[in-house]
């Protein structure tokens, strides 16, 4: 808890941090991630993935006494199944709502933004073994952590 470790969590509990550089907001040398942040963004495994690039790089830069980097811009993504052996993807940051389009690749997919589709199903039981392989283990995942316009639309 925030509060077990002397810090003001505020009323909600989470702790203030500054959104795009992920460093805690009146604190020196503390940077925040995941769940215990004030973020406006959601609650999820994914955001706190994306994130830990940002936080990294500007851990690295507090010890060097250089700036942080303002550049965490709330990315997020989640399958969510539909049932039927169907799945949603939505991908989406602080600014912008979940778009039709295609992911990862623009344009190519292979799966399909905001549709039901039985490619994003299967996209959701993939995801478990990249989770225990690749996201576990601390592997490069080839997706930068900042959303990516290309291959998408707005309605
Ligand atoms: C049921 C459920 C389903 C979810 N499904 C998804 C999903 O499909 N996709 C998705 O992206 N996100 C999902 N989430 C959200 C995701 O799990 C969280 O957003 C993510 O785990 C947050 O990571 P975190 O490191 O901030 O916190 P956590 O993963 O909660 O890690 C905090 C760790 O700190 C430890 N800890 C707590 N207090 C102390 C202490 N005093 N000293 C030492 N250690 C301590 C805890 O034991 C825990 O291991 C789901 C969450 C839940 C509950």
């Amino acid at each position: 808890m925030i509060e077990d470790c002397n810090l003001d969590g505020g009323n909600a509990g989470y702790l203030p941090t500054d959104k795009a550089t992920l460093k805690a907001k009146d604190l020196e040398n503390v940077y925040v991630i995941g769940d215990n942040t004030d973020l406006p963004t959601s609650k999820a495994g994914s955001v706190a993935h994306f994130a830990s690039e940002i936080l990294c790089e500007n851990l690295l830069r507090e010890i060097e006494g250089l700036e942080p980097r303002a550049v965490f811009d709330g990315h997020s993504n989640c399958f969510i199944e539909s049932g039927f052996e169907k799945g949603i993807l939505i991908d989406f940051n602080y600014d912008v709502e979940p778009l039709p389009g295609r992911f990862p690749l623009p344009g190519v997919g292979p799966f399909a933004l905001l549709q039901e589709t039985r490619m994003n199903h299967w996209g959701k039981l993939m995801f478990k073994w990249i989770y225990w392989n690749i996201l576990l283990k601390g592997e490069e995942m080839p997706l930068e952590p900042q959303m990516s316009m290309f291959g998408k639309w707005a309605d």
